[in-house]
């Protein structure tokens, strides 16, 4: 199993990405250290949001700032979202870290209920609306395998086609020189953390 210090930011079309994370039944300090680990991540890449499955962990959790920065705004951790009551819709422009130079038109709800868990264990049950609720969407979005760029409309998909052809094209070419394992061998990395912690 991979230590927490060597968890990275992976990348599309990495395998993980495409996985539904499995409901998280306990939490112990090395959990605690994943959870520092991905704001680190998150800050030094310049993201909002963050979730578990962009660090190859097969697990409903992520992690979000709408300041984007260490020193400002509230962090926040959320365990087992569940997403209910969806209220008008806003188009926005959306990334994500795990396409880099990648961005589009994502209709999102403008409000959105969220019942979840902290990493204390402490139960939420609230709205988040405008940015905080689009962040919060497009990671429970990442918690069952979906990536923005499945929202966006045929003609916003053609434009940012190139970019995604060249991420795969990347990846591939990493998996045949070795740098990264095989579908099959990254998927079963995962298997471990889930007998782990669900
Ligand atoms: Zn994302």
């Amino acid at each position: 199993m991979k230590s927490v210090s060597d968890l990275s930011i992976i990348a599309y079309p990495h395998p993980a990405l495409r996985v539904q994370a499995k409901l998280i039944k306990r939490v112990d300090t090395r959990l605690e250290e994943v959870v520092k680990r991905m704001f680190e991540l998150m800050y030094e890449h310049k993201g909002v949001g963050l979730a578990a499955t962009q660090v190859g962990l097969p697990l409903q959790l992520f992690v979000m700032n709408p300041s984007g920065r260490a020193d400002e705004g509230e962090q926040t951790v959320l365990i087992n979202p569940v997403l209910s009551k969806p209220r008008g819709s806003e188009v926005a422009e959306e990334g994500c870290l795990s396409l880099p130079n990648i961005h589009g038109n994502v209709t999102r709800a403008k409000t959105i209920h969220v019942s979840a868990f902290t990493i204390e264990g402490r139960e939420i049950d609230r709205d988040f609306t405008q940015y905080e609720a689009r962040i919060v969407q497009h990671e429970t979005d990442h918690l069952q395998g979906r990536l923005f760029i499945d929202r966006l409309i045929d003609r916003e998909v053609a434009k940012v086609q190139d970019e995604l052809d060249t991420l795969a094209t990347n990846f591939h070419s990493r998996q045949r020189l070795g740098q990264i394992g095989d579908d099959a061998s990254l998927l079963a990395e995962l298997s471990q953390w889930e007998s782990e912690y669900c």
